[in-house]
């Protein structure tokens, strides 16, 4: 085993970190995590952190559970890993066997990779072929929404809207049309002045107007739409209204654009349904699933369609309709045993649902945090809440951009026993749905204090 100095030496010399300026790091240590028990983390020093954000959105019932780590074990004395073409195998089966009774019956057809850019590019990449197969060639096109994210490679950035993360790129980029961002915060019909609830606000849908207009006029060279639905989490966990989602519905099946719904973040019960498109109560033609699939512990992804686009594929002529793609961890056999076993326990617990009074609970505490003159902003849905971070909420003062107030909540926040990892100025946290109210009180409390210290300082 090596020894904690031994990791910071062979990291500092070698490692080269995610999402991470690493000269941030020329005088700070990354935490050397050597355990996981439930929403707790603990480094070589044994210090706990509760694990707020899920180890980036994907954890679901803690870490370490019993359940999860037995089906790996079960796995691994039958079948490690073997290629996906041609083969199929137990745990995939059981996969969607158990998937498929949560998902709308008309999504029956389901493709394999293994992380949530792979997951949203193999939607595009159908979504594109599949007007070719159809003798549709002119429809090339894709639309996104402003400050939307999915994914790293590529293909996902070209349909991404956050600046930071894709302008620089652009020159890679295909070219697609951006929509205005439905963002509720920047809203006059925001209903309550200071706290936005995804499920108790209306208004006449203004924000629909810049997608309407790229849909009238390009809908014959569209391809399809891509969105997160109700939630643009790297975008700033932005919430927005689940009547949008049902008018991009109504107009993209009226001018014929295939609609996809990127759910990598949203799905498996984060924003408090199993998936987010059961609040819009509509049906898009794609919904791309990773993150929570495997309850987050091991790297699995699914891209999920209709009836409708398989068959255009589905053809004698093998050389021009079928769909080239695949990677070698297609349908890995231990990712799809810990998936299937996550999804038993979604059944068996009758998750999301039964954490509705640990939910009521954490959005009382956000509504709470408006006694805080720090907090510019408010949002929450399901599992998922963020506050955006100001000088003073009275006087309408917010941080300079180069204060780099987000970075400092976070090094306080490790104190304080937490991980509060900041986008920009928005902190948010984004629970496992393994969450007790007992626990939330614990973060919510260490929160306050974190963030109230990390701005007198
Ligand atoms: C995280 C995320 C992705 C990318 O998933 P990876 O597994 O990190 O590639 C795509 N879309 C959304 C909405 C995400 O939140």
């Amino acid at each position: 085993m090596l020894t904690k100095e031994e990791i910071l030496a062979i990291d500092r010399q070698h490692i080269w970190h995610p999402y991470t300026q690493m000269k941030d790091y020329e005088n700070l240590d990354p935490i050397v995590i050597t355990k996981g028990e439930g929403v707790r983390l603990f480094d070589a020093d044994g210090n706990m952190y509760y694990d707020t954000i899920s180890s980036w959105w994907c954890n679901v019932h803690g870490h370490g559970h019993p359940a999860l780590k037995q089906a790996i074990c079960n796995q691994l004395d039958q079948l490690d890993h073997v290629l996906f073409a041609g083969i199929t195998h137990p745990p995939a089966a059981e996969v969607i066997k158990r998937l498929s009774t949560f998902l709308h019956p008309s999504l029956g057809k389901y493709f394999f990779s293994d992380s949530g850019a792979t997951a949203t590019e193999i939607a595009l990449k159908m979504a594109f072929q599949y007007w070719q197969n159809c003798q549709q060639p002119a429809k090339q096109k894709f639309i996104f929404l402003e400050n939307s994210y999915h994914g790293d490679t590529v293909g996902s950035m070209s349909v991404g809207g956050v600046e930071l993360y894709h302008r620089l790129y652009a020159p890679l980029r295909f070219n697609s049309y951006q929509a205005a961002s439905p963002t509720c915060s920047h809203c006059r019909h925001r209903q309550t002045e200071f706290t936005y609830d995804a499920n108790h606000h209306d208004c006449d849908l203004e924000c629909f107007q810049s997608m309407e207009k790229l849909l009238r006029i390009h809908h014959q060279e569209l391809a399809a739409v891509i969105v997160e639905p109700l939630m643009q989490g790297a975008g700033g966990i932005s919430l927005y209204h689940r009547k949008y989602l049902k008018q991009l519905r109504a107009l993209t099946e009226e001018l014929n654009v295939l609609l996809i719904f990127d759910e990598v973040a949203t799905g498996f019960g984060r924003t408090g349904t199993m998936f987010a498109y059961e609040q819009a109560d509509v049906i898009p033609d794609f919904i791309c699933l990773a993150k929570g699939l495997t309850g987050g512990v091991l790297p699995l992804s699914l891209t999920v369609t209709t009836d409708e686009i398989y068959q255009a594929f589905y053809s004698d002529d093998a050389a021009s309709k079928t769909f080239f793609h695949g990677h070698t961890h297609t349908a890995n056999a231990l990712a799809c045993a810990v998936s299937a076993a996550n999804l038993k326990l979604f059944q068996e617990k009758q998750l999301p649902h039964s954490q509705l009074a640990v939910l009521q609970h954490f959005h009382q505490r956000l509504r709470d945090l408006r006694a805080f003159d720090f907090v510019g902003d408010i949002r929450y849905l399901g599992f998922i809440g963020a506050i955006d971070i100001v000088q003073s909420h009275r006087r309408q003062k917010s941080f300079p951009a180069n204060d780099r107030i987000g970075f400092k909540i976070y090094l306080e926040s490790l104190k304080h026993n937490l991980f509060l990892r900041p986008l920009d100025q928005t902190i948010y946290w984004f629970l496992p749905l393994a969450v007790s109210i007992d626990e939330i009180d614990q973060i919510m409390d260490k929160s306050i204090a974190a963030i109230e210290r990390a701005i007198r300082s």
